[in-house]
């Protein structure tokens, strides 16, 4: 059954509002392309508003700033209770406007309350040092936040990034104004209600549904703004970074993409390495952005890793994603399911051997079946782009030197991963491989309390963990004479 939808209205200064403009625009699902709402478009006009909301709650005298730091973190603990009280509808939600199969729906939303808890935790654990000066004087550090945050989401993931983005945001006393992706603008919303209802003071979170090219585009130029968080494209992080310049200096977080390597040797259990390798390219069809798209097969069980490979993926299930017992569900649009397709078909043009999948799945949603290509070399366009669906690529190397340099070869530097059961070879790896993440004998294991982000084009800083607020900070240093006579 469809879950019910609540929230279809901009939220701005804790108010539903329509677009300024009246104009609205469709959300699909992904199962079957139907309508299933239409949402507030926003442009420049509510980004105006939002902002000026959010700066308003920012203001020294206003009742969030005024707040003290334990209170914060008590409102974010009882977001973290109403959270845990929706986390099926949310789970459901997510996957009706997204496509996310209710398997990982489930596990991924459930997982996200500890996630709400810990940085909840950190609200009133922000503080500054003491610091020697010279001459006869004291010096101390007071770290404050930054200001107004505009935070841009994608759709891949659409409840995690709203969480890690606003939940960092606010533990660290900031306001903010949310823009999620056009595709998946349903559980953002759903998630502003709950931290109204738990007690966020009016203009601490707006959020402002509509396109990037309109309403992203007006917030991260607008002046008011201090800092950017964007989760997404490379091509967008690296306009955003330009963007953050050209009316202020904006702070700027960004988490991209990836094009990650994976490394089986042939000391490997390929009992566990055939799986991961699978649930690392084909979790979520394939739309994270540390999936592992570059498959390195040490080419001594090359064809013996390939035959597993391709028997694994066509024991993938794939279908609507409301089932519980399916693996794979739909790709989240239409542009994004044919974009796919058009790497599957220069693939094959470029002379990589499809060995299964490579076709959409029926006529209706934008399903596309597990795809294995073997015989990929690095020069070829999938084995370079973020492809971003369900297309396994399996390159072949001889020496761990060898593909720790093809590994880099890359301007992406998100994650990487390495099945080996010789420890030498896992620690050469972890070192030298160009990776904000590294898994060993594992992948797409992760945590809140483990820092995520990339080198290179990857991005910019890093999300999650103990140090998860300092972008949302400004240290000021304060120094005081001390008098010689008392
Ligand atoms: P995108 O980068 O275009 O969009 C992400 C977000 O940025 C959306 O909210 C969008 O409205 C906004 N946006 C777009 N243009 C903007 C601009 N000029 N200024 C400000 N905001 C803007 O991503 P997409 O087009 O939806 O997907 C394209 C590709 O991006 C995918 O194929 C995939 O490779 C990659 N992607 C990566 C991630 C990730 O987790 N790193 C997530 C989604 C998509």
């Amino acid at each position: 059954m469809a879950p019910e939808i609540k929230y279809t209205k901009l939220f701005i200064n804790n108010e539903w509002v329509d677009a300024k403009s009246g104009k609205t625009f469709e959300t699909r699902s992904p199962h079957n392309g139907a309508v299933i709402a239409k949402v507030a478009e926003g442009d420049k006009a509510d980004i105006d508003a939002a902002v000026a909301a959010a700066r308003c709650a920012f203001h020294r005298n206003s009742e969030w700033r005024l707040m003290d730091a334990s209170e914060r973190g008590r409102i974010l603990n009882k977001f973290a209770d109403l959270y845990e009280r929706d986390v099926q509808y949310l789970a459901q939600l997510e996957s009706y406007d997204n496509g996310m199969v209710t398997q990982m729906a489930q596990m991924a939303v459930a997982g996200a309350g500890k996630s709400i808890r810990y940085i909840a935790s950190l609200a009133d654990k922000i503080q500054g040092d003491t610091l020697p000066v010279d001459g006869d004087g004291f010096s101390y550090t007071l770290k404050q936040p930054v200001g107004v945050c505009g935070l841009i989401l994608p759709w891949n993931v659409p409840i995690l990034m709203f969480l890690n983005k606003v939940m960092t945001a606010l533990a660290a006393g900031c306001t903010v104004v949310v823009k999620p992706a056009e595709q998946t603008p349903l559980t953002a919303l759903a998630l502003a209600a709950l931290l109204a209802e738990a007690g966020v003071p009016k203009g601490v979170v707006n959020v402002v549904t509509g396109y990037g090219e309109t309403a992203g585009v007006a917030l991260t130029h607008h002046p008011h703004v201090a800092k950017i968080s964007f989760t997404g494209s490379v091509q967008v992080g690296k306009l955003i970074q330009q963007a953050a310049g050209v009316n202020n200096l904006k702070r700027v977080t960004l988490e991209l993409g990836g094009k990650s390597p994976l490394i089986i040797m042939d000391d490997a259990d390929l009992n566990i390495a055939v799986p991961f390798a699978a649930h690392g390219v084909f979790a979520h069809q394939g739309q994270i952005c540390v999936a592992a798209s570059r498959l390195f097969v040490q080419s001594t069980i090359y064809d013996k890793f390939v035959e597993a490979a391709v028997k694994h993926a066509k024991g993938i299930k794939v279908g609507d994603p409301t089932d519980a017992s399916v693996q794979q569900g739909p790709q989240v649009d239409e542009e994004m399911m044919n974009k796919v397709l058009g790497y599957i078909e220069q693939g094959k043009r470029e002379g990589a051997k499809l060995m299964t999948g490579g076709k959409r799945i029926g006529s209706s949603g934008y399903y596309i079946e597990p795809t294995v290509f073997a015989n990929v070399t690095d020069d070829m366009t999938i084995a370079k782009e973020e492809i971003f669906g369900p297309v396994q690529n399996i390159l072949s190397f001889d020496t761990l030197e060898e593909v720790i340099d093809r590994s880099n070869d890359t301007s992406f530097g998100l994650a990487a991963g390495i099945f080996t059961t010789n420890i030498n070879t896992a620690l050469q790896f972890s070192k030298h491989v160009e990776a904000g993440i590294v898994w060993v004998n594992t992948y797409l294991q992760m945590g809140c309390q483990a820092p995520f982000g990339g080198f290179k084009d990857s991005g910019l800083g890093r999300e999650n963990g103990l140090h998860s607020v300092d972008p949302y900070l400004e240290v000021k240093t304060v120094t005081m004479a001390l008098p010689k006579k008392f």
